[in-house]
């Protein structure tokens, strides 16, 4: 069977599905590999790299989904993509299934099975397909890395000849995949860093990586905000206000706030309030990683950096992982050639799409005409 990978259509996406190494790998497991000329470009792999790499380089969009028995793409398929599918051929992509309602019946009407990588189940024997954590971690890391780069200051505290520097302070809130990324690489850029998550299990991880945990004042602790499958819940109102209380305490001595909290199927709570963006001193930036649903702080502007009166930079950006376009590719590559190999047991180069396995039961969307979704929960935890 053939594995094809097309050129990302969608503007401002750099990624690309398939790298020369993650080619390779395929091509050990049975497949032949084929890119649209010009997908990984602006990734880093040009198509001399995939020839090198034994992949097939097609020269246009037709081409590629005309030929190939597997489609592997990062963002959600256009409607012309979808019209490209058959009933023999599979699709593994970011699909979005609970919010796609035209692409999933398109996929379903043209018997395609489909593949959504945000679907892989969150358990341990998953972790090298969860492109979710993937991307979560880039974005984390990047999150710092464009604070760092709109502060005017050092993150690490110095004693020089020409003075003495202190350390910039950094709030993280929600210590999930991308909350935990952004502590990590705060510490190891010298900021001293403080974290907050309604689930007090991540206390011990925080602390672990050298951030200090912030407890509030209340008398149920943190407890209340974990919900199941270590996602968060939607908080009490007296859980909410401590927690506004104790940011309104923080806010004028944080130089960088980095927010990440999310509840699963629901916009991000707001939990950065205009009256905290107005306390904090010139010069203070935030990276709102929640802003693609909403944003979790009240003046963010998805995909823009705004500058407010008091001199606070607030980013935006919905597309950190594409902003870091090799490592993000390399990472979601890897995922994906994960998937083929459990969709492979015999490395004879053929698709066994077998629904009695967890994993692969819980990522298909679409299959032989019918729409797979939601899925039964795994029977592993
Ligand atoms: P997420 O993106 O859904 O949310 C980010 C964080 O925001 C979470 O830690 C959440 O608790 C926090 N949050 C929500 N509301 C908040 C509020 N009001 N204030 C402060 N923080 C708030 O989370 P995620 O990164 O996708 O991780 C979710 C869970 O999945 C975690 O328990 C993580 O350890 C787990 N996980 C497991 C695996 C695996 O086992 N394979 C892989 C990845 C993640």
């Amino acid at each position: 069977m053939k594995i094809g990978t097309p050129r990302e259509i969608l503007n401002g996406e750099n990624r690309v599905a398939m790298t020369p190494d993650s080619a390779t790998q395929l091509q050990k497991l049975g497949y032949e590999c084929l890119v649209e000329t010009g997908a990984g470009a602006k990734a880093g792999f040009s198509d001399d790299l995939y020839r090198e790499a034994g992949v097939t380089v097609v020269d246009s969009a037709e081409a590629l989904w005309g030929t190939a028995d597997i489609i592997a793409k990062v963002r959600i398929p256009t409607t012309e993509e979808l019209d490209y599918l058959t009933e023999d051929k599979t699709l593994i992509s970011f699909f979005n299934p609970a919010g796609n309602e035209e692409g999933m019946e398109a996929a379903k009407a043209k018997g395609a099975s489909v593949i959504a990588m945000e679907m892989v189940p969150r358990i341990s024997r998953a972790q090298k397909m969860d492109a979710l954590s993937s991307m979560a971690n880039i974005a984390g890391y990047r999150a710092v890395i464009e604070a760092g780069n709109n502060f005017g200051r050092f993150f690490t505290g110095q004693v020089t000849a020409a003075g003495k520097v202190p350390p910039a302070k950094v709030l993280v809130v929600g210590a999930g995949v991308a909350g935990l990324a952004a502590i990590g690489t705060s510490t190891s850029l010298g900021a001293i860093t403080y974290a907050f998550d309604v689930r007090p299990e991540v206390a011990e991880q925080v602390e672990s990586m050298g951030a200090e945990f912030v407890y509030l004042d209340f008398e149920e602790e943190q407890a209340d905000g974990a919900a199941t499958g270590g996602y968060a819940a939607v908080s009490s109102p007296e859980f909410r206000e401590a927690q506004l209380a104790k940011f309104r305490e923080l806010a004028p001595e944080m130089d960088i706030v980095i927010t990440t909290a999310l509840i699963p199927n629901r916009e991000a709570p707001e939990l950065w309030t205009e009256d905290m963006v107005k306390s904090m001193k010139p010069g203070s930036v935030i990276v709102d990683l929640a802003a693609e649903k909403g944003g979790n702080c009240k003046l963010t502007v998805a995909d823009e950096k705004v500058v407010t009166d008091n001199g606070v930079t607030i980013i935006g950006y919905t597309d950190f992982p594409s902003r870091m376009a090799t490592q993000s590719s390399t990472l979601y590559a890897t995922n994906i050639r994960h998937m083929l190999t459990d969709l492979t047991p015999d490395k004879d180069g053929t698709v066994n799409h077998n629904m009695d396995d967890d994993v692969i039961r819980g990522a298909t969307v679409t299959h032989k005409g019918e729409i797979t979704f939601p899925p039964p929960p795994p029977k592993v935890q």
